[in-house]
């Protein structure tokens, strides 16, 4: 058993638990630090994410009835599949009911700064269940067709099956 407190990579204790702007929760290695002249983290970059309940909404599964949750990725990616769902690590395999419901094309802000500019990023997801990290200062000027702002955009992996993440 891996003591919870202590950095799996380095061995140094874990930061206090933080909240993300989108309500996920982390905790970082001590031994991470922020230096703001390079805009980049030094040191440990480990990451701890903590499982967050999933909320219960008030909407009823399509296919039995039950009640819908919402559930969030790693990836901030967001879902509402049903909480008679479940996932057998023995068996490997989905049990229950298997109705999910991506949320696409969203903006969630995030709590990493843009590398070009400073500002904050904000995650995006395109309807077509693709992620990106873009700067919150782009924008698109609808008359002119160009982009405006910052034109940071960091792409990222596909997200990971539902199901992984309901372990
Ligand atoms: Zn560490
Ligand atoms: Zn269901
Ligand atoms: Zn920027």
């Amino acid at each position: 058993m891996a003591d919870e407190t202590v950095c799996p990579k380095c061995g140094s204790a874990l930061n206090d638990v933080t909240e993300t702007p989108t309500g996920r929760k982390l905790q970082r290695c001590s031994k991470n630090i922020w230096n703001k002249e390079t805009r980049k983290s030094e040191g440990c970059d480990y990451v701890k994410w903590i499982a967050v309940e999933p909320q219960i909404l008030d909407e009823k599964c399509p296919k039995c009835g039950s009640p819908l949750v919402l559930a969030v990725t790693r990836f901030g990616k967001k879902m509402k599949k049903c909480s008679k769902g479940g996932w057998d690590k023995v068996e490997k395999k989905a049990t229950g009911c298997d109705y999910v419901e991506w949320i696409n094309g969203t903006t969630e802000p995030l709590d990493e700064k843009c590398p070009d500019c400073g500002k904050p990023l904000v995650l995006f997801t395109t309807n077509a269940g693709k992620c990106m990290k873009k700067c919150s200062t782009s924008g698109w000027d609808r008359e002119a067709r160009k982009a405006t702002g910052c034109t940071y955009v960091e792409w990222l992996k596909a997200p990971p099956p539902p199901r992984e993440e309901n372990v």
